[in-house]
């Protein structure tokens, strides 16, 4: 008798919050109550200029072999490696070797060492370690030709500037100034943005890198529910969007299990852990065309961005990071998980994402890295502007995913840890990829595995995903 008054209770409170919701909607306007109720605030996005690519000079690479052999023939005598004076402070490490002609350690000053400027006897290239790969490539002005200049460093990107006067971007930008706007430019040049800009973004993480699942520490016959059971949590709790409490109290009133809803969270936990490598690492086959977007999350009582990407065609989220910030880092991120997905990357790639600036400076990122693809901006892909025909089914298919998972997440009242919500949207992505119909794609799951088609309900089909994750794990330990 007790839960069922606790959830009438719980449901006439949700109802009683709904109209105040409500009234305070139409008292206050919408934004204002949303903002009582702590709802995220759609933010706009930081409208930033992106202009095009720089040119990329790579310097030429010499060979200090033949170097060598050129100095010998020109002087009768070979280039001796530098002498080191003894009692010398200034070391240089023994691994360095110079990014023009890779002459060893041997051959290299400490030209002054301790600011970690070097220079090379053999081809005379002057380094530093820190730029030391950066000083393969010149960044020139596509509109000018003229070398950039490095201006400011900031933790995940460098800005480079055209201070070249005579530039055409410069001087277009200042023409089409009105005589108003001329004058403010005077008192407060750093307000307009008329020079050619490029941001370099450098992040410690490899794109691309084909890393091998790492077997999750978790051991599921520590879980003391039968597979079923487990299969009916999963059920509610993920294709319902019941929350951990609520899954708790459903399996207790309909099914007399009684199960807290910690145990349940830390079940979600588990099984996500061991379906993560199976959803990250399947062999998807993949259309061309991708689809981008940012929803939030909520984390430790802040609003998160979870940024994911899927096949527009095949209905399949292939990333879904999450990042306090909704910035190019994240971007580059959620890019590079759906990259890492392709054998070979496919020429006509294509993002189709909203009208934010990131997803252009992701792409200067790759492209940097020799892979190119399309980035197709379409404003009001996911807001309340009109967007074109050929469009629309996207934006209805990032509305929809939009709001599966919101009406899901809102349920769990947020994550105490960003685990938390990493379990829970890897657990939504396999619910999204392998279980759930698509009326789109007349109603089959996006990716059938015809040993989940056989079975009978959607329990036996949780409990059959958990087996196939755990032979995936044990294949990839016996590989
Ligand atoms: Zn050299
Ligand atoms: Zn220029």
């Amino acid at each position: 008798m007790y839960p069922q008054f606790i959830t009438y209770l719980l449901q006439y409170i949700k109802f009683q919050e709904r109209i105040i919701f409500a009234l305070m909607s139409i008292i206050l306007g919408k934004s204002v109550a949303r903002g009582l109720y702590d709802e995220p605030i759609d933010k706009p996005y930081r409208k930033l200029e992106v202009d095009q690519m720089p040119i990329i000079e790579t310097l030429e690479k010499l060979d200090f072999k033949k170097l060598l052999d050129d100095y010998q023939d020109k002087h009768d005598k070979p280039l001796r490696p530098v002498i080191r004076r003894k009692n010398s402070v200034v070391k240089v490490p023994a691994n360095l070797t110079c990014p023009k002609c890779s002459a060893p350690s041997d051959y290299l000053y400490a030209n002054n060492g301790d600011k970690g400027q070097y220079q090379c006897k053999v081809c005379t290239c002057l380094f530093s370690k820190k730029n030391r790969f950066l000083k393969e490539a010149v960044l020139k002005c596509p509109h000018c030709l003229k070398t950039l200049e490095r201006i400011k460093e900031r933790k995940d990107f460098r800005v480079y500037k055209c201070k070249n006067n005579a530039c055409s971007f410069y001087k277009r930008k200042l023409n089409q100034m009105t005589k108003e706007e001329k004058k403010r430019f005077k008192q407060d040049p750093q307000a307009f943005k008329i020079r050619y800009i490029f941001r370099e973004f450098h992040l410690d993480f490899d794109p691309l890198a084909k890393d091998s699942p790492v077997k999750p520490k978790v051991d599921l016959s520590r879980i003391y529910v039968s597979p079923h059971t487990l299969g009916l949590i999963l059920t509610y709790y993920v294709n319902y969007g019941l929350s951990a409490r609520k899954t708790a109290a459903l399996m207790f009133d309909v099914h007399s299990v009684k199960v807290s809803h910690q145990t349940i969270l830390n079940y979600a936990n588990s099984v996500a852990l061991i379906t993560k490598p199976f959803v990250d690492y399947y062999p998807y086959d993949l259309s061309n065309s991708f689809c981008g977007d940012e929803t939030y999350i909520r984390v430790k009582g802040r609003w998160h961005y979870l940024f994911f990407f899927f096949d527009a065609v095949k209905k399949i989220i292939l990333s879904y990071p999450v990042s306090p910030h909704r910035d190019t880092p994240s971007a580059i991120k959620a890019i590079s998980d759906v990259l890492a997905k392709f054998k070979d990357i496919p020429e006509d790639l294509k993002f189709v994402v909203d009208g934010n600036p990131i997803y252009i400076l992701a792409q200067h990122y790759f492209a940097q890295k020799g892979i190119h693809f399309d980035v197709h901006k379409v404003i009001g892909l996911t807001n309340d502007d009109p967007v074109s025909k050929e469009y629309r089914p996207l934006k209805q298919i990032i509305e929809r995913l939009n709001r599966t998972f919101k009406g899901n997440y809102r349920a769990t009242t947020g994550f105490g840890s960003q685990e938390g919500s990493v379990s829970y949207v890897t657990l939504f992505v396999a619910y999204f990829n392998f279980l759930r119909p698509h009326a789109s794609l007349e109603n089959q799951v996006p990716v059938v595995i015809p040993e989940l088609k056989r079975m009978p309900n959607m329990p036996e089909r949780w409990t059959k995903l958990i087996e196939l994750s755990q032979e995936y794990l044990v294949d990839q330990q016996s590989a």
